[in-house]
């Protein structure tokens, strides 16, 4: 048995398919074939809009659900860090019901699968549901260098009990400047075959930090206690000190990148194998407002995908409200390109793309039927999305 489904468009994952085709579906949710109407035969349903392979968000802290509405707008960087880390532990049930609620949302709006930063296993029990995909991240961080093995060995727990439940899971580093070289060099024996994520170049003082042991983050260390006698600054931004540690990776997905250069964007894709930028444009908002460089990469034809963030830091866990906010700002990246980001560069990214991203014979990549374009094919306020397989 077939399911077969006509729309106006089609979005194939990597190209727009104009003339209303037929999109055919096994009873299990794999694809069959696109065809013509004149070949389909009967049954056919019709629907307005556009269908597109299910949403890959590739950044995501879904044990934060918890804190949605919590943390106002626009408080800045620094200040959200210290709002996070002290409003993030509350009852266990309160967690959780957030973790099922938040995961519902996604599941309707079209998300299939999540890149998510885990530092705690409090996901488990909803990620265990299989409804969607997880890769999750284990993310770890520490300034003092004689915690760097117990640290790996917790981290290790963790990425263990993912596994155990068949739930994709690596070690990763919380940001170039919260991890220290102990760690780092612990970590990367754990890259080998994974895909590897990191928050990077979120703020100025990221990048003064390194390239001159100047800048905000010295008081942070200040005020944990760690002595930065041993550092030296490597006259590098972030990124680029970290670099090397990469190696083993066999994906990376870079997540912010608000003060990258031409420069750093070059050094990364010559050294750091099928590397991926995220961009989070409505956390960008949320808290300072500010749009990521996204016609810079786009020059550099850099691998773009995109993620929600967290509800501490965004309105909604939804890729079109990704899309809305993108176009708004720079309307003139044409919608497959947006779309692109958000299935099949992002299943690249997560090493899922043998499974979902595109309408390929065989995959199941779920299906999305995106409402209410302009006659420009622009997403509007009015567009919306919604799974329909
Ligand atoms: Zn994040």
């Amino acid at each position: 048995m077939y399911q077969k489904f006509q729309a106006d468009q089609v979005f194939t994952g990597t190209q727009l398919l104009d003339g209303r085709p037929v999109l055919v579906v096994r009873e299990d949710g794999s694809i069959e074939d696109i065809i013509a109407k004149e070949d389909a035969g009967e049954d056919i349903q019709q629907l307005n809009g556009l269908l597109s392979p299910g949403f890959v968000n590739a950044h995501c802290h879904l044990e934060l659900s918890h804190l949605k509405n919590v943390i106002p707008p626009h408080t800045g960087l620094q200040e959200f860090v210290k709002q996070i880390v002290s409003l993030r532990k509350v009852e266990e049930h309160v967690i959780a019901d957030a973790i099922e609620k938040a995961e519902d949302e996604m599941f309707q709006n079209g998300i299939v699968a999540v890149g998510d930063i885990c530092n705690t296993l409090d996901t488990i029990e909803q990620k265990i549901k299989h409804r969607i995909a997880y890769y999750s991240f284990v993310e770890l961080y520490d300034l003092d260098p004689t915690r760097a093995h117990d640290k790996i060995i917790t981290g290790i727990d963790i990425q263990n009990k993912f596994q155990e439940n068949c739930i994709r899971a690596s070690l990763v580093p919380h940001a170039p400047y919260s991890v220290s070289f102990n760690l780092w060099k612990l970590l990367t024996e754990h890259f080998e075959s994974h895909t590897i994520t990191m928050h990077n170049q979120e703020t100025k003082d990221e990048n003064d930090f390194f390239e001159t042991k100047t800048g905000s983050f010295l008081g942070m260390y200040e005020r944990t206690k760690v002595s930065l006698d041993f550092f030296e600054p490597t006259g590098l931004t972030s990124v680029r000190s970290v670099l090397p540690y990469f190696k083993k990776a066999h994906r990376s997905i870079l997540v912010h990148n608000s003060f990258t250069s031409v420069e750093d964007i070059q050094a990364v894709q010559k050294e750091m194998p099928n590397s991926f930028w995220c961009i989070c444009a409505n956390a960008n908002q949320y808290i300072e407002q500010t749009m990521p460089p996204i016609e810079l990469l786009r020059s550099q034809k850099a691998n773009i995908v995109m993620g929600t963030d967290s509800y501490a830091s965004n309105w909604s866990l939804d890729m079109l409200d990704e899309i809305k906010t993108i176009q708004q700002h720079l309307p003139q990246i044409p919608l497959d390109e947006l779309l692109g980001w958000a299935t099949f560069n992002g299943a690249q990214a997560l090493q899922m793309d043998k499974g979902i991203g595109s309408f390929e014979k065989g995959k199941k990549p779920g299906i999305v039927l995106i409402e209410g374009l302009s006659n420009e094919n622009k997403v509007t306020e009015s567009t919306s999305s919604r799974r329909i397989v």
